[in-house]
C-alpha cells in the first residue's frame, strides 16, 4: 500500500499515470525558488535583492509561506489545512500549471524523494 510519506512504498512512474492519479504528489512539501516566486507573481527580482526581509514577512502573514530558508534562498509553501498544496483545486488540478514551480516540473523523473516512483493513487469518482 502506497504511503505518501514513504518513498519506500511508492510505485515507479510511467507516462500517463498522472491521468488516473489522485494528484497524491501535491501533498509533499513544496520548497520553491524566488524564480517560482517571480513567475508566479508574489514578488520580483528587484523585491527579493533588497527587500527580502519585508517579502518573507508579508508572504507568511498571507499564508503564501510557512518560512524561508536563508541557506538554500528556498521558500516553503504554506499548505492547506488537509496537507494539500494552496495551488490543488477541489477537482485535484493544478490551478498554476503553466507557472507551476521547477519542483514540481521535475517530479518524479529527475527530482524526487526516490528518483523514478511517486505516491500514485488512484482517483476515486
Ligand atoms: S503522484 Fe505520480 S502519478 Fe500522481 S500526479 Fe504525482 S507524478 Fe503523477
Ligand atoms: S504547484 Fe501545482 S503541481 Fe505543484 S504541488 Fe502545487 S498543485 Fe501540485
Amino acid at each position: 500500500m502506497v504511503n505518501i510519506e514513504k518513498p519506500n512504498t511508492w510505485r515507479k512512474y510511467k507516462k500517463g499515470l498522472c491521468d488516473t492519479c489522485m494528484a497524491s504528489c501535491c501533498t509533499l512539501l513544496v520548497e520553491v525558488t524566488t524564480d517560482d516566486m517571480i513567475r508566479l507573481g508574489y514578488t520580483s527580482e528587484w523585491e527579493v535583492d533588497n527587500d527580502l526581509k519585508s517579502l518573507v514577512k508579508s508572504l507568511k502573514k498571507q499564508k503564501i509561506i510557512k518560512r524561508f530558508n536563508d541557506k538554500s534562498k528556498k521558500f516553503l509553501l504554506e499548505s492547506l489545512s488537509n496537507g494539500d498544496c494552496q495551488f490543488l483545486n477541489s477537482e485535484r488540478r493544478c490551478i498554476v500549471y503553466e507557472n507551476r514551480p521547477d519542483v514540481c516540473r521535475k517530479h518524479p523523473e529527475k527530482l524526487s524523494s526516490k528518483i523514478g516512483f511517486c505516491p500514485y493513487l488512484k482517483k476515486v469518482n
